[in-house]
C-alpha cells in the first residue's frame, strides 16, 4: 500500500539542521514529497509505502538532529499528485507566525576536528561553524532565521561556502552562518597603549591569535570578544595578573569564572563527576560549579574564601585557539592552560558587544584586544550551572544531567519554557536584581537571558532594547503587562508607564512560588511554598523573605514567616552583615558584646545602630532568610562585611558542609498567632551566640544552624498540611541555591511524605522571577479574577 502523508512540526526546527535531517531520512526511506521551513515550523508533504511513511513519521522525533526541540509533529492523510524526488523547497513567510529561535551552540566535533586538521581549508578558522553549531541567537535580528537577517547578511559565501551552503547532503546545508577565511570575518589584535585613542591596530588572523597568547602568558589582560559579548582574560594561575584584573574591574570579592583548555586539565584542577563530565562537554558548555581540589596552582585571587570553582570549556573555536595546547602552530606562542575569564565590563555595568564601545569602556581595564568584525546583535552573559545530583539519582541511566540553573542566558535563553494553560501575548518585566524578563504567547513562556542589576541605567537601556528585540522576534504585542509590588524598582516604573493594556502587580515571593509551578508543570491547584530569599516587597509595605505561603496561580495566604527584626539603615545593611547581627541581637535583647567579631568594629558605629533600632530610625522590618543568614555568619565572625549579596552565606555553607553528620538541632520556638504563624528567632540566634562563646569551630556551629532552618522548614510544612491537607510543597527564592539546606529539606519532606517539587529550567533566585509573574497575571485574566489597577 502506498500512502500520502502531509506533516507539521513545531519547536525548535529551523537553524539545527533539521532538513538536511528529513532529506537524509527519506532518501534512506525512498519516500518522495518535500520539506519546508514556514515562519510557523516545518511543513513536510511525504508519499509512498506506507511502513516506511509510519516509520518515517516516528522518526522523525526519535532520530531528530541534536540541538531540535520537537514540540509536536502533526500527520494527516493528504491525496494528492505523487512527487519524482524528494526535495527541499525554499522558506515560505507565514504573517503574524513565529518559531521558537535557537540559544547560540558550542563549536561541534566534526567541526573542532577540522580546525585542528591542517588539511582542511577551514584550519585555524576562528569562525568556522555548521548546521550542528555556531552562533545562533545572538547573530538574529529577525525571523524566519535566513542569512539576510543576520549579522553575517555582510558577508557574501565565496564560491565553496555557497556550494556547501547550497547541498543538501552537507553539513553545512543552509547553516546561516557558514564562513571560511576567504569569505567570512575575520580577527585583529589591538594592542593598547593607556588610552584608546592611542591604540594601534598590529595585526591581522593567526598571527593575531599568536599575539593575544603570548600577551596572555606574560601575565597581561586581554579584552576577547567572543558570541555573546566580551570577555576580559588573564593567566588564572597568576596571582599578580588575577589581582590586577580584580582591581582593574572595580571587583572585589566575587569569585571570576576561569576557561579550561581541555577536560584532563580541569581534572587537575577539580573534582570531575560523571555528569559534570557530561556538561563541560555538552553543546551547551555553560559555566558549571565544580568542588576545587585544594593545593592547585589556581591564584588566590580567582575565588576567594570558595570551595568551588566556575568552569568552562572553550566554546567557540577562537577560545580553542587561544588555549589549544598541541597545534603545533599555536604551540609556537604558548598559551596558559587555564584563563580567568570573566564578562567584559566595569563593575555592574552590561558586558560590552560593540568593538568601538569596548574599546572605550574596556580601555582602561585590558591591555590589549582580541577584536573581530562578526557582529553582535543581542548581548547574551555565559549562563551558570551546578549539576543537580539529588535529582540525577532518581534518573536513569544515559540521560542528561538535572542541573540547578544559577544564571540562564547563553545556550539556554531563548529555548521556551512551556506553560501549564494557554497564554494571551504578555511581557512580564521581572525583578530589580540579576534581571530576566518573560514573554508569553500561546503555551510558550520566553524567559530572556540574562539582563543584570537594573539600579545600573546601561543595565536598564540593556532591559529596554532585549524586550523589544524579543517583542519582534517572536511577534508578541503584549496585551497584558506584569510586574513586582515593589514601587521602587525601575522594572515596576516601566510597567506603569505601559497605560494603554492592563497591568498586574505581583507580590515577589508569591511570583516565585508560581516560578516553580510553572517550571515544573503543574496546572491549576494549591501548594505549600516556601519562598525564601534576600529581599522582596511585602503586601503591608515590610520587606519580606522567610515566607511560607498557601499558593496558587490566583492568589496566596501567607501562612508563616520568620519574625520581624529591624534592618539597620535599610538596603545598605546588606553589604554590612555585621550591622544585622548587632540589630536582630539588640530587638532579641540578645547581648553579644563580648563576641569576637564586635571587637574590629568602631564602637560608635555599633552605638548608632542600635540607635537606629531602638528608634525605628531607617530600621525597616524585614522577615528575610537571606538576612538571618547574613546576620549568623557576621556572629560567627565569617565576615562582617560584603562585596556582593550572599557572600557571607555562601562562605557560611561552605564552612559548615564537613560537620553536618556530627551537628545536632537546635531549639526554636514557633508562635501561632490570629495571622499565621510567627517564626520566632531569639531562642536559636541566643544559641548560636552560646556556641561562639563556647569557642566551638565556625563550621559546626553553622552546621547545627543550617540543621535548625531544616528541621524548622519541615515543621512548619508539616503545620500546614494539617491546616490545608496540602501535600505538595514548591521550594524557591535565592536561599535555596545553598545546596545544603536544598538537599536536607528535600530529603526531610520527602521522608514525611511530601511532594517536593523544586526548579528545573529556571533560576531559583530573581532571574526566574518573571516566569512566575508571567503565570499569575495569564491565570488571572483567563479566570476573570484580574483586578486592575
Ligand atoms: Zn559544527
Ligand atoms: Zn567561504
Amino acid at each position: 500500500m502506498r500512502m500520502m502523508k502531509h506533516i507539521h512540526v513545531t519547536g525548535v526546527v529551523q537553524g539545527v539542521g533539521f532538513r538536511p535531517f528529513v532529506y537524509g531520512l527519506a532518501t534512506r526511506l525512498d519516500l518522495h514529497g518535500w520539506v519546508c521551513n514556514t515562519s510557523a515550523g516545518v511543513d513536510i508533504v511525504i508519499h509512498g509505502d506506507d511502513d516506511r511513511v509510519r516509520t518515517f513519521v516516528e522518526s522523525l522525533s526519535t532520530e531528530a538532529p541534536p540541538l531540535a526541540r520537537i514540540e509536536q509533529v502533526s500527520a494527516w492523510d493528504e491525496p494528492g499528485e505523487e512527487y519524482p524526488d524528494f526535495e527541499i523547497k525554499e522558506s515560505e513567510k507565514v504573517d503574524g507566525a513565529f518559531q521558537p529561535v535557537s540559544p547560540d551552540v558550542a563549536l561541534c566535533a566534526d567541526c573542532e576536528r577540522e580546525l585542528f586538521d591542517p588539511n582542511d581549508r577551514r584550519y585555524l578558522y576562528p569562525f568556522i561553524n555548521c548546521t550542528n553549531c555556531g552562533p545562533r541567537f545572538t547573530i538574529i535580528m529577525d525571523l524566519p532565521y535566513d542569512r539576510p537577517a543576520t549579522t553575517m547578511a555582510d558577508f557574501p559565501m565565496c564560491d565553496q561556502c555557497r556550494k556547501e551552503y547550497e547541498d543538501p547532503t552537507d553539513r553545512r546545508f543552509h547553516a546561516q552562518p557558514v564562513a571560511c577565511p576567504d569569505c567570512g570575518p575575520f580577527v585583529q589584535f589591538w594592542e593598547s597603549a593607556e588610552h584608546p585613542s592611542s591604540i594601534t591596530r598590529i595585526d591581522l588572523r593567526l598571527s593575531a591569535i599568536l599575539g593575544a597568547r603570548k600577551l596572555l602568558r606574560e601575565g597581561r589582560v586581554a579584552a576577547i570578544k567572543g558570541l555573546g559579548g566580551f570577555h576580559l582574560a588573564c593567566d588564572a594561575t597568576n596571582e599578580k595578573a588575577v589581582a590586577e584584573l580584580r582591581r582593574r574591574k572595580g571587583r572585589a570579592g566575587k569569585p571570576f569564572a576561569v576557561m579550561f583548555a581541555d577536560l584532563n586539565t580541569v581534572n587537575q584542577f577539580c573534582i570531575l563527576g560523571k555528569d559534570e563530565m557530561t556538561l563541560l562537554n555538552g553543546y551547551e558548555k555553560p559555566i558549571v560549579l565544580l568542588n576545587r581540589r585544594t593545593g592547585t596552582k589556581i591564584a588566590p585571587s580567582v575565588a576567594p574564601q570558595m570551595d568551588t570553582l566556575g568552569v568552562m570549556l572553550p566554546y567557540t573555536p577562537l577560545h580553542h585557539l587561544l588555549v589549544n595546547q598541541s597545534d603545533p602552530i599555536l604551540r609556537r606562542e604558548p598559551a596558559p592552560p587555564v584563563l580567568v575569564m570573566t564578562s567584559g565590563n566595569f563593575s555592574e555595568e552590561p558586558i560590552a558587544t560593540e568593538n568601538q564601545d569596548a574599546l572605550e569602556r574596556l580601555g582602561p581595564l585590558a591591555d590589549a584586544f582580541l577584536l573581530h568584525n562578526r557582529d553582535i546583535h543581542i548581548r547574551c552573559d555565559d549562563s551558570v550551572v551546578r549539576v543537580d545530583h539529588r535529582q540525577n539519582g532518581r534518573n536513569n541511566e544515559g540521560q542528561q544531567p538535572e542541573i540547578i540553573h544559577l544564571r540562564r542566558s547563553r545556550a539556554y535563553a531563548p529555548y521556551p519554557v512551556s506553560l501549564p494553560f494557554d497564554s494571551v501575548p504578555s511581557l512580564a518585566v521581572g525583578g530589580e536584581l540579576k534581571n530576566t524578563f518573560c514573554l508569553t504567547r500561546d503555551r510558550y513562556a520566553f524567559l530572556s537571558h540574562h539582563i543584570g542589576d537594573m539600579e545600573n541605567a546601561e543595565v536598564y537601556e540593556s532591559f529596554e532594547q532585549g524586550v523589544e528585540h524579543l517583542n519582534r522576534l517572536f511577534r508578541v504585542k503584549p496585551e497584558l503587562i506584569a510586574h513586582d509590588m515593589h514601587p521602587g524598582y525601575f522594572t515596576t516604573q516601566y510597567a506603569e508607564r505601559i497605560t494603554d493594556i492592563p497591568r498586574v502587580p505581583v507580590q515577589h515571593h508569591h511570583a516565585h512560588i508560581a516560578a516553580c509551578m510553572t517550571d515544573n508543570g503543574l496546572t491549576d491547584r494549591k501548594v505549600i511554598g516556601l519562598s525564601f530569599d534576600g529581599t522582596g516587597y511585602g503586601t503591608d509595605g515590610k520587606i519580606w523573605g522567610g515566607e511560607v505561603l498557601l499558593a496558587s496561580y490566583a492568589d496566596f495566604e501567607r501562612f508563616a514567616h520568620l519574625e520581624y527584626l529591624p534592618l539597620p539603615g535599610g538596603d545598605s545593611a546588606i553589604r554590612h552583615p555585621w550591622r544585622i547581627a548587632v540589630g536582630y541581637a539588640h530587638a532579641l535583647g540578645i547581648e553579644i558584646d563580648d563576641l569576637p567579631f564586635l571587637q574590629n568594629i568602631d564602637k560608635q558605629a555599633i552605638k548608632i545602630v542600635r540607635q537606629q533600632v531602638e528608634k525605628r530610625l531607617n530600621a525597616p522590618l524585614t522577615s528575610s532568610m537571606g538576612r538571618l543568614f547574613d546576620a549568623v555568619a557576621s556572629l560567627i565572625g565569617i565576615r562582617s562585611d560584603v562585596t556582593y549579596e550572599a557572600q557571607a552565606a555562601i562562605e557560611l555553607e561552605a564552612l559548615s558542609k564537613p560537620f553536618l553528620l556530627t551537628a545536632n538541632v537546635h531549639s526554636y520556638s514557633i508562635e501561632e498567632t490570629q495571622n499565621g504563624i510567627n517564626i520566632r528567632l531569639g531562642d536559636l540566634l541566643n544559641a548560636v551566640v552560646q556556641d561562639v562563646r563556647k569557642n566551638r569551630p565556625a563550621g559546626m556551629i553553622g552546621a547545627r544552624f543550617h540543621k535548625t532552618i531544616v528541621e524548622m522548614s519541615i515543621d512548619i510544612c508539616e503545620r500546614a498540611r494539617r491546616r490545608s491537607n496540602l501535600n505538595e510543597v514548591a521550594l524557591s527564592g535565592g536561599v535555596w541555591q545553598n545546596l545544603i539546606l536544598l538537599n536536607l529539606v528535600r530529603d526531610g519532606l520527602e521522608n514525611e511524605g511530601f511532594e517536593v517539587y523544586f526548579h528545573k529550567q529556571v533560576p531559583t533566585n530573581d532571574g526566574g522571577l518573571a516566569l512566575g509573574q508571567a503565570a499569575i497575571a495569564n491565570y488571572q485574566i483567563k479566570n476573570g479574577g484580574l483586578h486592575v489597577p
